[in-house]
Formats: structure tokens, C-alpha cells, sequence
């Protein structure tokens, strides 16, 4: 029988790597793919324990919150998303999410459809979060109805990255005693985040994206301010719940038997992130995300294609959306580069689909992997006749030659 995989989805197999350029799903270096092929084993085993305690302890340690409680769930982003509102939400509260761009409208679209209340706060293309319009939210709300100001740090589908501080800085301002949450999908293991030093009371991510892992893990990290506004107040819950998670029984702890090859999976990446040294991963996700945007801009100079983001404080390290002018398909270009060029980049979602494509550069990623990708994509350009700007690769290189390691 031919078995196909996801490495070799056409038959024959194409040779070569496949380039995934994705936002997430993002790369999976062997070392984490080896360690989830791990046999299973009884769930009495002392192993067991102590790989659940060691990702803990890893989970803490990316985030600089040693007292915080960290939930495992065998879930994608969208999963502890609504871990956080399930937890956050009541019949007497809203929850405040800040209009970042479609990750952030899909998150309130769920909260709603759990029955809780949402306020949003306007969001302008290019642009990062309004920091002012959620001051103002806050200081309307005199009756401190809001339980929860809910963000995301960098939106994956705008490719902006906004700034946590400000906000933080805007609550304190107000004086109203709001939590604070951040959605870190995108950005943890790619830009600075650290939990305590920013005064976040909850934050919550996946394994698809920095962390280097296949979907299929979250986590959300929890201060004991948050935990106790959520034991006093938040509507009844089961699956999702805190409270039935904070135990020290092991299937307690997952409601259910824990995703073992994915904490397998995940106590390697947390190693490989803390071998290099976060400074240095951070580092060279800001390279990487430079030099894209360096051959962005080159491409730009004829108007076919422009970046995204408009306020050079929003670009990502994690991920470039980039525009193209009325006229051009970016799902077909994408369509060209994945399957004539081996590289797998994202197109548009929500308000933005259909008008920009998106490069992903993080996760395990180097260099000449990033200059792949923007090689196969100029590539793709030319087989569709987009009339991009020239230099671009050449700015890439000059770019990393001028940054190195
Ligand atoms: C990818 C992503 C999500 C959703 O994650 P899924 O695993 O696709 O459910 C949520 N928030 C952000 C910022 C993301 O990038």
C-alpha cells in the first residue's frame, strides 16, 4: 500500500525540503518530532509526573512567572481562548477585547457565543491596538463592569504586534482593577514577554507557532489575582475550569488523560529555546523579520505590493501580511509558490483576504530558510506577472550580512 504523509503530499514524492512559511503550523525542528514519537506509557508511571511538572517549570520559566499556575489543554488557540472567557466570564461582567484584527474579532465572536457579554474596542487597519480607546472603555466603566481587558499581543492575520506596556500603563491609569490578558499565540518565543514584570494576570498560547511544535497543545498561565477573581465570580464550567485543573492529580490536571507526545514534544522545545538563550532567539526573529521586510520594501517601489503594517512600532517578528494592489490574486501566487516552488506561505483572513499574503518567520528558523522563502516567492511573482519592485533578495542578504549572529 502507498502511505501518503504530509511530507510527500503528491505522489511521487517531490524531492528536496518543503518550506513552511506559515504563521503556524510553523517548522518542527527532529529533536521535538523525535521526542513525541516516544512510546506511550501507563499513565501510573512516575514519568509521567514528571514530564507534566517539567513543562510546568519550563512554562514558567519562558514566561518569568514562577508563581503562576500554568493549565495544559489538548486543544488549539481557539481552545484556550475559551478556557480564558469560560474562566473570566459571568452573567454580571464584561469582557473587554481590544480590536486588533481578525484574531481578536473571532476570539470575541466566541466569547459571545459562550452567552457572555463582549465590548470591543475599534480597530483601524495597519494600525496597532488603540491604547486610548481601551483607556476610555475603562474609565466609561464606572460601575467596574469590565473583568477583563482581553489582547493580542501580535495579530496573526494583520501581522502587527501591539504594545502590551501601553496598555498596561492605561489600566494603571484609570485605577480601575481590571485583569489583564494576553494572548501570546503568536508572539511568545518570538518578541520579549514577561508576564509578571508586564502585570498580566493571565496569558495563554500554542504549541503550532514558537514553541516549534505540531497543533494540538495549549497552555494558559494564570496569577493568583486572576485565579481568585474566577473562583469568586466566573459562571459555572467544567472542562475548562481552573479550579478542577488546580490539583495535583495527574488526570485531574487535563480533566482527562494528558496529551503525552505533546508534552513530550513540548519539554524539548522549552529546552531548545532555553539552549540558545531567549535574548538570542528574539534576536534572530528580529533579523529574520527585518530582512523580509528590507525585501519587501524593494518589492513596494512599483505599488504592486506594500506592507501591511503601517506604523513601523507594529512590525512583527513573528509575521509580514503584505498588501497587493486591486488586480492581483494572492491566492493564486500562493498557490504557485506551494505547489511549484515548495514554499508554503498564508494568505489573507477575514477583512483581509483576498488582499494581502503572509510570511511567517518564526519558530525554528534560520537565515538561508528565510531567504529560501522569499526567493521562491519572488519566484512565484514573476510565474504570475506581478510587477514587483527589483532588489529584493538582494536587500535580504545585504540586510543579514550587516546583522549577524
Ligand atoms: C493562531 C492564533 C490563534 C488561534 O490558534 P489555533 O491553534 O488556530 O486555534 C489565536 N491567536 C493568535 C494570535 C494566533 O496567531
Amino acid at each position: 500500500m502507498k502511505v501518503q504523509s504530509m511530507s510527500s503530499p503528491i505522489t511521487p514524492r517531490l524531492p528536496g525540503i518543503r518550506f513552511v512559511h506559515s504563521p503556524g503550523p510553523t517548522h518542527v525542528p527532529d529533536e521535538v518530532m523525535h521526542a513525541m514519537q516516544r512510546p506511550m506509557t501507563d499513565l501510573a508511571d512516575p514519568r509521567v509526573g514528571a514530564l507534566i511538572a517539567a513543562c510546568e517549570k519550563g512554562m514558567k520559566e519562558l514566561l518569568n512567572s514562577p508563581a503562576s499556575d500554568i493549565f495544559f489543554y489538548a486543544s488549539n488557540g481557539h481552545g484556550v481562548w475559551e478556557a480564558a472567557s469560560a474562566n473570566l466570564g459571568s452573567d454580571q461582567h464584561s469582557l473587554l477585547i481590544a480590536g486588533s484584527g481578525h484574531f481578536s474579532d473571532q476570539w470575541a465572536i466566541q466569547t459571545t457565543g459562550l452567552g457572555l457579554s463582549v465590548i470591543r474596542t475599534p480597530h483601524t487597519e495597519g494600525q496597532q491596538i488603540d491604547v486610548a480607546a481601551i483607556e476610555a472603555a475603562l474609565r466609561a466603566d464606572t460601575a467596574h463592569n469590565i473583568s477583563a481587558v482581553m489582547v493580542v499581543h501580535t495579530d496573526t492575520a494583520s501581522g502587527i504586534t501591539s504594545d502590551l506596556q501601553a496598555i498596561r500603563e492605561a489600566i494603571n491609569r484609570t485605577g480601575h482593577p481590571t485583569l489583564y490578558v494576553v494572548d501570546v499565540v503568536a508572539s511568545l518565543g518570538a518578541a520579549p514577554f514577561d508576564m509578571d514584570a508586564l502585570g498580566a494576570d493571565v496569558c495563554l498560547g500554542s504549541s503550532q507557532k514558537g514553541l516549534m511544535m505540531p497543533p494540538g497543545l495549549g497552555f494558559v498561565a494564570v496569577n493568583a489575582k486572576a485565579f481568585a477573581w474566577s473562583k469568586a465570580h466566573a459562571k459555572p464550567r467544567y472542562y475548562w475550569s481552573w479550579l478542577e485543573r488546580k490539583t495535583d492529580n495527574q488526570s485531574a490536571k487535563f480533566c482527562g488523560t494528558p496529551p503525552l507526545a505533546h508534552l513530550a514534544g513540548l519539554e524539548v522545545s522549552l529546552g531548545l529555546l532555553k539552549e540558545e538563550g531567549l535574548a538570542a532567539v528574539h534576536a534572530r526573529h528580529q533579523r529574520l523579520g527585518a530582512a523580509v521586510r528590507a525585501a519587501v520594501t524593494c518589492w513596494a517601489s512599483t505599488g504592486a505590493v506594500k506592507l501591511h503594517c503601517q506604523d513601523p512600532k507594529g512590525f512583527s517578528s513573528s509575521v509580514t501580511a503584505i498588501e497587493v494592489a486591486p488586480g492581483i490574486d494572492p491566492e493564486a501566487m500562493r498557490a504557485v509558490a506551494r505547489e511549484k516552488f515548495q514554499v508554503a506561505i498564508a494568505g489573507g483572513l477575514g477583512p483581509l483576504a483576498g488582499r494581502v499574503f503572509r510570511i511567517g518567520h518564526l519558530g525554528d528558523m534560520n537565515e538561508p530558510m528565510i531567504l529560501g522563502a522569499l526567493a521562491g516567492i519572488e519566484a512565484a511573482m514573476t510565474v504570475q506577472k506581478i510587477p514587483y519592485g527589483p532588489n529584493g533578495m538582494a536587500a535580504a542578504i545585504a540586510y543579514l550580512a550587516q546583522h549577524t549572529r
